[in-house]
């Protein structure tokens, strides 16, 4: 019978409104300390992965001391050491600093953690676009890296709750110091600490069940409920305004295969003595090309023989070493300097954005908690500044001409390989492109879904669209190539017409690349 009075007792002081004073102190402090520790989290997280050492090392010192020290010693220093230097601070809020500096470090590899854990192709796919490193961190990364980063953060909002009992020694009186108090008075230890371990349980669910809700809404998988985006598709009646008119050129292109652009003679892609090394390693040993605007060129070549790293190079995903890329006459992500030289551009994502290339990846790179409507719609939106409904008019339009007008609103997980590069492929068109870069488009494609890619490929080639492929599709190469070039090791090894270069190469290493090629095709 006793034990049953307890229990009511306890009951009873779970409405007490001096320990339920002491919960809400608790859930303040861990809340604020949350927040706070979480953003600064985020930016040691990024110090730490900064490639600058000195910004890196700055972080690792920060995180290395704060996570080896006990944060009870750091809390009682910030207390007794902030009046010596003037700072005067109410224990709570001396509370509240320590904690988040010492969750900071924590939240940190938690963040750190998470962004690793994102595919470095997302961000190659976001930095074609001409996104910056900020908004790719916010639109790209950090939506993809919050499913790894919430349950080791749940875990620190559950430490945090209960840790906060040790701000009793700088006098905050939460929940754990007045319970004591009470007990100190009535001796009531079960009743007493019974109810207090209860109030912890409901404050930490509370962090469980966000947990759980956060974690769905940021699971792709999670069906969500989207503003329809079909209607005006299907029935193709009451479509919105047109979108502008090079992008509907494209766009019927793709539908007709008709020719819109003849090939010219103006050099469009120009390359001059391109030099690029990986440390010791020379990639490319002077490169010469030039690309004539509406001309479609197929790079084969080995593997390893650079052909990546050329197309890289051609929209300043990467730096040159030595020579000279233009598009279009101006130099991408490069600026002349006064002694004639070149240096690269402050504003790199925007020199992208302005150059206006398009690149399709082996791998579709599609954003993979993205729908494919909104793939296509991002950069024009979070890019290029377009209104959100006439972006979506034009990725539908987009979607309908590579024949995925039903697929608009399905995550990328749930589409075939073929159906994701054909994805891309409306998202690369999505831009108004100048020129599109493909790197092997159909190599990591089951055979039987190379046709529908290189169908839509092939129609924007017979529409003028400036390209280079790098593709080991001979069939392709010969129907659809004005010049096939042949790379080995960092150099044009062979180039011309695709009969002359296919049919008869006259380099043996082009010889014995083509006889490899066609037995694994047959
Ligand atoms: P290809 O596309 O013709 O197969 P790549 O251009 O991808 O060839 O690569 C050429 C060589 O450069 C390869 O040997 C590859 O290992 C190397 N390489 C490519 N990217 C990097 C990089 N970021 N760092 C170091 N080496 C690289
Ligand atoms: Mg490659």
């Amino acid at each position: 019978m006793i034990t049953v009075t307890a229990i009511q007792a306890a009951i009873g002081y779970l409405f007490d409104p001096f320990l339920a004073k002491g919960a809400l102190l608790a859930i303040e402090i861990a809340a604020l300390a949350m927040v706070g520790g979480a953003i600064l989290g985020l930016i040691l997280a990024l110090m730490r992965l900064s490639s600058v050492r000195a910004v890196s090392s700055a972080a690792w010192s920060y995180i290395w001391f704060m996570r080896g020290t006990p944060v009870i010693l750091q809390i009682i220093f910030l207390y007794d050491a902030l009046p010596v230097v003037g700072i005067e601070l109410d224990s709570f809020t001396t509370a509240v600093l320590g904690f988040m500096l010492n969750e900071a470090a924590f939240s940190a590899e938690i963040i750190r953690g998470g962004i690793l854990s994102v595919d470095r192709k997302q961000s190659l796919a976001a930095a074609s676009f001409g996104m910056g490193p900020l908004l790719t961190l916010r639109r790209i990364i950090l939506p993809q890296a919050m499913r790894a980063i919430l349950p080791g953060m749940a875990n620190q909002g559950i430490s945090m709750i209960k840790g906060t009992s040790i701000a009793s020694v700088i006098f905050v009186n939460e929940l754990t110091f007045r319970a004591q108090q009470i007990v100190g008075q009535n001796f009531k230890f079960f009743t007493v600490f019974a109810a207090a371990g209860v109030l912890y349980l409901v404050m930490t669910s509370a962090v469980a069940v966000a947990q759980y809700y956060l974690e769905r809404a940021f699971n792709p998988e999670t069906e969500r409920k989207r503003r329809p985006t079909l209607p005006a598709l299907t029935d193709g009646v009451d479509r919105p305004a047109a979108p502008p008119a090079r992008n509907l050129l494209w766009i019927d292109a793709v539908r007709t295969g008709d020719t819109l652009v003849p090939v010219s003679e103006d050099p469009f892609v120009v390359c001059y003595n391109v030099q690029k090394a990986y440390g010791q390693k020379e990639i490319l040993r002077g490169i010469d090309l030039v690309i004539k605007r509406g001309e479609v060129v197929v790079l084969m070549g080995p593997s390893g023989s650079g052909k990546s790293t050329l197309l890289r190079l051609v929209n300043h995903l990467e730096p040159l070493d030595w020579g000279q890329i233009t598009v279009d006459g101006k130099y991408v992500g490069y600026e002349k300097q006064l002694g004639g030289g070149l240096r690269p551009t402050r504003n790199l994502a925007k020199a992208r954005a302005d150059a206006r290339i398009g690149m399709v990846f082996q791998h579709f790179n599609l954003f993979d908690h993205l729908t494919a409507l909104e793939n296509i719609v991002e950069a024009p939106v979070h890019v290029y500044g377009e209104p959100m409904a006439k972006a979506h008019a034009l990725g539908l339009d987009l979607l309908s001409a590579v024949g995925l007008a039903a697929h608009a609103d399905h995550l990328p997980h749930r589409l075939s390989g073929g159906q994701q590069q054909r994805v891309a492929i409306a998202r690369a068109l999505a831009i108004s492109p100048r020129l599109m870069l493909f790197d092997e488009p159909t190599s990591a494609l089951d055979p039987e879904l190379v046709g529908e890619v290189l169908a839509v490929i092939r129609r924007l080639a017979k529409a003028g669209m400036t390209m280079m492929v790098v593709t080991h599709e001979v069939r392709f190469a010969r129907e659809v190539a004005d010049r096939v070039i042949f790379m080995d090791e960092g150099q044009v090894i062979e180039e011309g017409p695709p009969n002359e270069v296919l049919d008869h190469p006259k380099h043996e290493r082009t010889q014995r690349f083509l006889r490899m090629v066609e037995t694994r095709a047959e």
